[in-house]
């Protein structure tokens, strides 16, 4: 089929299903960090509700037409139904080019169904989260479900200096960055991970971010001793 028939399909198929599944938003700042390859930005959800989450939730955002990508509130308020998301926009996918594209003022548009993933913390006196550029809303939104705040920690693997320190400054948490000294990162935060000296009992491990750092962090934890039953991972992206 020619791309300009598939388009106008594509366009029809989403005129007709877009409306009934997805509501507007209205962004109301975006920070840039230095480099501006990580993007924070505030949203006004009016039509959303996501008092009391039990679980880490996401939004689907619509970034293209028909095409959707996950990002993850680090908080709502409930009062003003606004939230913070931090997209890691330094490749290029649909998804870093509609977060880059975004200015004060502008309309999201997002699923109405909230999703939700399996992380929620355990009752135990470790909670240890693990994760990469694009987990930083995920990881602090997991903090905020720690009670007491003492049993959180972990560690947050970024490729740039200048985004460590921000991370640091910017952020109110425990969470450490950790350099990323190899492509994916789970070699860097193993290494993190060893240094903490964390004992085989009563530590959960919550991994997130890109698919091989996951995959392989979860193996790396298990041969140090620590059983899958105490290892959470979600993979994002690959
Ligand atoms: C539950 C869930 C929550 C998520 N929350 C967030 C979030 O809060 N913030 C966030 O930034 N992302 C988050 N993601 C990932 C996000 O949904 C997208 O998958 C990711 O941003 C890539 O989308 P894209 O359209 O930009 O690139 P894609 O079109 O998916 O990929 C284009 C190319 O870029 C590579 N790529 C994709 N993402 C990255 C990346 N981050 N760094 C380097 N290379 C990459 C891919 O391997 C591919 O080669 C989440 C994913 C899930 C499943």
């Amino acid at each position: 089929m020619e791309t300009s028939t598939f388009n106008k399909l594509k366009q029809k198929a989403g005129n007709l299903l877009e409306p009934r599944l997805l509501q507007t938003g209205r962004v109301l700042d975006v920070r840039p960090w230095a480099p501006s390859t990580m993007i924070e930005i505030d949203l006004h959800l009016p039509f959303t509700n996501m008092e009391h989450w039990e679980q880490v939730p996401y939004i689907k955002f619509r970034v293209d037409p028909l095409t959707y990508r996950d990002y993850t509130p680090s908080g709502w308020d409930a009062e003003t139904s606004t939230c913070t998301i931090f997209v890691d926009a330094l490749h290029n996918g649909p998804g870093a080019k509609w977060a880059r594209s975004l200015k004060v003022n502008d309309t999201v548009s997002y699923f109405k169904k909230i999703c939700y993933t399996q992380h929620q913390p355990d009752q135990t006196s470790a909670i240890i989260a693990l994760g990469d550029e694009s987990s930083v809303g995920h990881l602090l939104a997991l903090q905020k479900m720690v009670l007491p705040h003492t049993r959180f920690s972990g560690g947050i693997v970024m490729g740039n200096e200048d985004h460590r320190k921000q991370f640091h400054e910017f952020l109110w948490t425990p969470i450490e960055p950790v350099e990323r000294r190899d492509v994916y990162g789970h070699h860097s935060l193993m290494q993190w991970v060893l240094k903490q000296k964390y004992s085989l009992e009563n530590t959960i491990f919550y991994l997130t971010g890109n698919s091989t750092m996951v995959g392989q962090l979860r193996k790396l934890l298990k041969q140090q001793g620590y059983p899958s039953s105490q290892i959470k991972a979600q993979g994002f992206w690959s």
